[in-house]
């Protein structure tokens, strides 16, 4: 996948974990921008919101975005959501989670 990158600007294809200009770590660089992604509206079962989490987290570190915002609502789902996360932080996949302060409703995950 083609990229730019954000500390020098050199473009580069292909994927490469390591600038070939600066060598800058490309998978820690970030724009320091948040994603909302809702998984949670759309009638979804537990496991289905579990399986599109799982999948936007992936888009989502291939990316530049610093974090992600799940948007969870009140339920089971949003406990569900809590574990994964925590398996996720336990393995290393995310950096760190919570709930977002301005919304109980949903999940803050730091990706970068
Ligand atoms: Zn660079």
């Amino acid at each position: 996948m083609p990229g730019i990158c954000l500390q020098c600007g050199m473009s580069f294809s292909g994927h490469t974990r390591h600038c070939p200009k600066c060598d800058n770590a490309l998978d820690q660089q970030h724009d320091g921008s948040t994603i909302t992604v809702d998984i949670a509206h759309d009638g979804e079962r537990v496991r289905d919101a579990l399986r599109k989490m799982q999948s936007e987290i992936d888009l989502a570190r291939k990316g530049v975005a610093m974090n992600i915002r799940l948007v969870v609502g009140s339920g089971l789902i949003r406990d569900e959501v809590q574990l994964a996360l925590l398996d996720l932080q336990f393995r290393g996949n995310i950096k760190d989670f919570d709930l977002d302060p301005a919304n109980a409703g949903a999940v803050l995950v730091k990706l970068k």
